[in-house]
């Protein structure tokens, strides 16, 4: 691996006698991990991820885009170090709490803490740049969680909602050097200057958001860089300048997990030499200074809205009196009623891009079901006609390509395989048409012949 001259003296210095170990690591192999959807898949047999209740490694890279239970949102392709997280959220985080995952694309972490959280709490996934909140939506929408919603804002204007969060995820963008050995573009655009100016954004970032913290809320820095000026030094200037104590995170000696450089500042840090993982660091941050509380409301559009929803469409969704039903249009969206305020709160300050369960699209005397609702956890699977299919049908689906199914009644069917619902078809007699979102779709043109069989 062709290093920069600087990144090497400057983490020799960091590293000392470790640095020989750690450059050798560098040239070893990225190992490859998943962390399973507990909300659709039961417990594994592979090797655990020793600071993760559901995360996996798996002896080599298979070609994910090929199992359909990827698509389907049984698991998500995690870099196992920064999995960590959940140590932070599950020693921390109590009860009904809103939590705001500020730079979530392509959604990792966000899955991550989802599924850690209870159904009365509230996650804002948020990505500024707009093509990456498409994809991150993508991936919430396949998670299948109901109590989330995806925006698409720069950290200025979510930090509006004055003392609204208790949990705030910073996941910022960073210099990557973590991410060298599986990014050969993050060498090219280390710099000096780059790790500066990624310190100064960081910053900018942090004071953006923090008045949305409320005080006594719990931020988690996190970057994937090993310099201290992203880490160590910006968990101090979140002390100093922004007012907050940094606390510890309980871990056991045999994760093999680095302290900080700062023996002042309780951080974790992922070294390649140590840890089966990438590069990563994190911070818990809990708020000590005060700020004022005001959220300012608009008039609430969903439940004034005069249209109906067609009556069997509530019974797509198992538990649906724990559900509000608002239409966009003639789309219709089932949303926790418990979060009902919150998504009112968020619709009116923020740019949203999509929330809870998108049910489908009423058109004329027909209600056309959509994705989010056939891979929902909240979907009620015995509203609909389903066909299992196998793994070479359910690729064919996945390319959207016309399915011909045999003896289906006509309708709108919800297709299965390996019991896992992966999405909807309206049968009309001599084919399928196939209603997987058009962007979704498998595009490579490689055919594997064997199964793809992850879990
Ligand atoms: N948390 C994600 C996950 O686990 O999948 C990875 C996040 S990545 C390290 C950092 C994200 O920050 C990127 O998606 C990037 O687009 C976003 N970003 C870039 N500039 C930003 C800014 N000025 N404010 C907020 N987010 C920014």
């Amino acid at each position: 691996m062709n290093l920069p001259t600087d990144f090497i003296t400057r983490t020799k210095l960091l590293l000392g006698g470790e640095w020989e170990a750690f450059a050798e690591a560098l040239e070893s192999a990225s190992p490859v991990s998943i962390r399973i959807n507990d909300s659709k898949e039961g417990k594994l047999s592979y090797p655990k991820v020793p600071w993760s209740d559901s995360g996996y490694y798996l002896a080599q890279r298979p070609q994910f885009t090929f199992d359909p239970l990827f698509h389907a949102g049984c698991y998500y392709v995690q870099e196992a170090s920064s999995m960590f997280i959940e140590q932070a959220f599950r020693q921390y985080a109590d009860g009904d709490v809103r939590v705001l995952d500020l730079c979530a694309a392509p959604g990792g972490k966000s899955t991550l803490i989802v599924g850690l959280m209870n159904g009365n709490s509230l996650l804002v996934s948020n990505e500024v740049i707009r093509s990456r909140a498409n994809i991150l939506s993508e991936n919430i929408t396949k998670w299948g969680k109901p109590n989330t919603v995806v925006t698409n804002n720069d950290p200025s204007r979510i930090g509006k909602l004055h003392g609204y969060f208790d949990f705030i995820l910073v996941d910022a963008p960073c210099s990557g050097e973590g991410m060298f050995r599986k990014d050969e573009g993050a060498i090219q655009e280390w710099s000096v200057d780059n790790v500066r100016l990624c310190k100064e954004r960081q910053q900018r970032i942090l004071a953006d958001i923090w008045p949305a913290l409320k005080t006594d809320g719990l931020l988690l820095y996190s970057t994937c860089t090993y310099n201290t000026e992203e880490n160590e030094e910006n968990v101090q200037w979140i002390c100093e300048e922004l007012g907050a104590e940094a606390l510890p995170i309980e871990t056991k000696a045999e994760w093999g997990i680095s302290p900080s450089f700062r023996e002042d500042i309780p951080a974790y840090r992922f070294f390649p030499h140590k840890t089966k993982g990438e590069g990563f660091f994190c911070a818990l941050l809990r708020k000590t200074n005060t700020e004022e509380v005001s959220h300012k409301r608009k008039k609430d559009k969903g439940r004034m809205s005069k249209n109906i929803i067609p009556v069997e469409c509530k019974m797509y969704v198992k538990d649906n009196e724990l559900f509000t039903f608002c239409p966009k249009n003639d789309v219709w969206f089932a949303f926790p009623i418990r979060l009902y305020d919150d998504l009112s709160l968020i619709k009116s300050q923020l740019n949203v891009i999509s929330e809870g369960i998108c049910l489908g699209e009423v058109k004329g005397k027909d209600f056309i079901p959509n994705q989010s609702l056939a891979l929902s956890t909240g979907l009620n699977t015995e509203a609909f006609t389903t066909c299992e299919i196998d793994w070479k049908m359910a690729v064919a689906y996945l390319r959207k390509e016309p399915l011909f199914l045999e003896g289906q009644p006509k309708g709108y069917i919800l297709l299965t395989y390996r019991r896992m619902p992966v999405g909807f078809v309206k049968n009309i007699g001599n084919r399928a048409n196939n209603l997987y979102p058009q962007e979704w779709r498998i595009r490579s043109a490689f055919a594997p012949t064997e199964e793809v069989r992850i879990i």
